[in-house]
Formats: structure tokens, sequence, C-alpha cells
């Protein structure tokens, strides 16, 4: 195998139960795409389901709908050998694919299988391509070399060139639904308890395996204080640029995901005054708080600046956290207040 660093923790090309259908379909096809575009939110196993394929496309004696596990090829593939399958990650994780990363791939593809059958190529995540890159790409999907198949993993296809998705056979990844994900959740989290397997599936949007993955991270425990940041913020008791540097080691995604969701909050309950539509418990009284004390105006004001940087932070740009959260939290102390 080529270029193989793995920085999703499940590698294993696990069977997820909310994918029994879409594998069916998939594996179940007498001809295959020369490209597949498998997307879907971050976190429930669209790179498992691209492995299981890559195996069930190179085994040479598939068993049923899966490879068999036995054969040259899937030993290969077992051992990290496989001398016609290619991985295409950032070669440091949240970095960008480079175009002479993608130049090294299109070389791959135009080779003869060395096992005489299929070459199968795995692109995750396809939108961390610059456009170089993805202008690179186009030619080997322009171009169906013999019998490869590219599997294209992407969590965002929004950000995709057009011409790239055009040539894919584009497959939607299903979020499970909450009660399939619980079950799942309480074989995966055996020694969490219920409440807090449902505090981990919410912060994690429904996603199970970036619940099990934000639990690893100790989100939890990241969430606590950073809600107890916030209270003291409004209540004068630590600056933001404290606040700011005390949370130099939680992910800037997952600050800005809160701090989105709770300005969301905080507009549905000045509209609805739904006390069921207040959020997670930690953070309830806090939201009613500044729903209550602040304007529709201010809130929408800091909520278009979050996800302004939202996009910024996803988009990799080089930033300063500290002065980024910074300025974050000098509009969140000055919420409550009518001006
Ligand atoms: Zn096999």
């Amino acid at each position: 195998m080529h270029c193989c660093r793995n920085y999703w923790s499940f590698t294993v090309a696990e069977a997820y139960p909310w994918q029994d259908a879409l594998w069916q379909q998939l594996a179940g096809r007498t001809q295959h795409a020369h490209a597949y575009l498998l997307h879907g939110p971050v976190g429930i196993g669209k790179r498992a389901l691209a492995e299981r394929l890559m195996a069930r496309l190179l085994c040479q004696r598939p068993d049923g709908l899966d490879a068999c596990g036995t054969c040259k090829s899937c030993m290969l593939l077992h051992a990290g050998s496989h001398p016609d399958n290619y991985v295409l990650e950032p070669e440091e994780a949240d970095k960008a694919i480079k175009v002479d990363q993608v130049r090294d791939l299109v070389s791959f593809v135009v080779q003869t299988a060395q096992l005489g059958g299929r070459k199968v190529v795995l692109i995750e995540p396809v939108e961390s391509m610059n456009i170089n890159a993805a202008n690179a790409l186009l030619k080997s999907l322009e171009e169906p070399s013999g019998e490869t198949v590219l599997l294209l993993v992407s969590h965002q296809p929004s950000r995709l060139l057009p011409t790239i998705k055009s040539r894919c056979v584009q497959q939607a990844c299903p979020l499970p639904s909450e009660a399939l994900s619980l079950q799942w959740l309480a074989r995966a989290l055996p020694d969490c308890g219920e409440e807090e397997r449902v505090e981990l599936l919410t912060l994690a949007a429904g996603s199970p395996l970036a619940a099990v993955s934000l639990h690893t991270q100790g989100a939890r425990e990241q969430r606590a204080q950073v809600v107890d940041g916030v209270k003291k913020l409004l209540k004068q008791q630590q600056s933001p640029t404290q606040l700011a540097e005390s949370w130099n080691a939680i992910p800037l995604l997952l600050l800005f995901d809160w701090f989105c969701d709770w300005s969301s909050l905080i507009l549905r309950y000045q509209l609805t005054e739904d006390e069921q539509g207040l959020g997670l418990t930690d953070m309830r009284k806090v939201v009613q708080y500044l729903a209550q004390k602040s304007t529709q105006g201010k809130v929408l004001d800091i909520q278009d600046w979050i996800l302004a940087h939202r996009q910024k932070v996803l988009s990799k740009a080089n930033l300063n956290r500290v002065l980024l959260l910074e300025a974050l939290l000098v509009q969140w102390a000055a919420l409550p207040g009518q001006r």
C-alpha cells in the first residue's frame, strides 16, 4: 500500500449496522463505476465503507458481498503491501493534499495492475485538495485507465469542483437514527452511562464515530471547562484574554461549533420561548439568560461573525487562535445589554 497514514481512529474495515442497505447496493453491483464519491457527515464510517469496498474490489475470491480475507490479494492488503491499491491523504492531519502527491497518484493510475485484477484508489478527504491538486486529479477521472476504481471520500462535497463531482457516481452515506447510534454506542463505550452517551452523541451532531472520538479526546471535560469559563466571563470574573489563553488545548473548531450552537439556541429561544429547545443542560440557564438580556440584532451579528470565522477555521486559514478567541469572547461578553 502506498502513502498509508491513517489519522482516523477506525482504520479496520468495520461493518456498521446503519450501512447494511448501502453496502448491499454498492457491493452487489455487477458492474462498477470508474469513480465513486462517498459523501456525508464526519463520523459515520465513510472511510470504513470505502476500505471495505476497496477490499471487496481487490479480492480474488469474494465471499458473497465481502472480501474473502484469505486470498493473496486480501493477505497483501491486510499486510499493507498490496501493489494495486493506493491511499491518498494529506501528509499531515488537517493539511492540504498537495499537487505533487496527486501527480504520484496519476502515475500509479496509468500503470498495469501487478496482480492482474483491479487497481483501487482511495482519496480522503477529497476537499483537502487545493485547486491545482484537484485539476491534476481530473485527468485521472476523465481518462479511465483499465480496471481502476477511484473511491473519493468527502465530508463536505459542497467544497468540491463541480467537474470532479460530475465524473463520479455520487453516493450519499446516511446518518444513522439516534436509536441505532445509541445501540451501537452502548457496545462501543460500555464504561459510559446512558446519559453520557446521549450527551456525546448530541455534541457529535448525531455521528456515532465522532461521539467515540469526542469521548477519547476528553471533549466532555473540555466542554465543562468552556461552560465554566463562559459563566465566569459573564460574571466578569475572567477576562476574554485569560479565557482565550486557558483554552489552548481545546480544538478551535470544537469551540466554534459550541458557540455557534449556543447562538442558535439563544435566537430560537428569543423567537419561541420554548424551554424544551434550550439544548444540553450545562448551558440552558446561560442561553435563557442571554436570550432575555440581549437583542435579536446582537445575537444575529455574533452568529454571522461566528459562521464566517468558523469557515476560516475549516479552510485551515492561518489564524492567530488567541486573538480570534479573544475577539469572539469580547463580543460574547457584550451580549447582555440593550446597546
Ligand atoms: Zn480475498
